[in-house]
């Protein structure tokens, strides 16, 4: 089965609870004005197999304690989400949240042929203009739906607002000297940042779509 693959990291502390193996998924056709991963909605790149993926991810499964499947847009991957979260069932007792920036009531069919398979789901669009006050949500329009009793005992605290901790980025540092960045950042943060450094001299690429970066030059 192809999937067609942003990036996969281990260990992600971010985006849920414990230590996460994070998998980014390749291609997004919604586009959210402000996006921060601009860089997964091309189409054309990242092509793999979900065996290849499996066999990257063996490595880390003994020690992950979750699974955050993100992107990109998992949902118009429909086969190979389906085939990934189910092999992932089948290898972890790890919970699995999938982000998704469609609205849940689009998602019925890939939902129901993976019943089982997703704990967590969170739904809905990026909106650049929404508050932003809840944890693992970049605005709070976006929904988060606990779909199996491991979902319910893994995300349940994760409907209050968000604390101090929920604020934290993941740093990773690519072998060609590429700096990642996994969570959820408050708006504006990639700015802050790439200013500083280009100020100290740095050269920066953020992968945020310009809405969002032209919106808080605006403010
Ligand atoms: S926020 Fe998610 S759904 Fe929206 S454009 Fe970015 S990758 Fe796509």
């Amino acid at each position: 089965m192809d999937i067609h693959i942003s990036r996969l990291h281990f260990p992600v502390t971010t985006l849920g609870p414990g230590r996460r193996i994070g998998i980014w998924l390749q291609g997004c056709s919604i586009h959210c004005p402000g996006c921060i991963s601009a860089d997964t909605w091309a189409v054309d790149k990242g092509r793999t197999t979900v065996d290849s993926v499996m066999t990257h991810l063996a490595q880390w499964l003994p020690a992950a304690e979750g699974i955050t499947i993100s992107g990109g847009e998992p949902f118009e991957q429909p086969e190979a989400l389906v085939a990934l979260v189910t092999a992932l069932r089948s290898a972890t007792p790890a919970d699995i949240l999938v982000y998704s920036g469609k609205p849940i009531e689009h998602l019925t069919l890939v939902l129901q042929r993976s019943a089982g398979c997703i704990d967590a789901l969170i739904s809905d669009p990026f909106d650049l203009n929404a508050p932003h006050t809840k944890p693992l949500r970049g605005s709070d329009n976006q929904r988060l739906h606990l779909l199996t009793a491991l979902g319910i005992d893994r995300f349940s605290a994760y409907e209050a607002p968000c604390k101090v901790l929920d604020k934290s980025l993941d740093v990773m540092f690519d072998p060609d000297g590429s700096v990642w960045f996994a969570g959820i950042p408050q708006r504006g943060d990639f700015l802050r940042l790439q200013e500083l450094l280009i100020n100290q001299g740095h050269r920066v690429h953020i992968s945020a779509d310009r809405a969002r970066t032209t919106k808080v030059h605006q403010s």
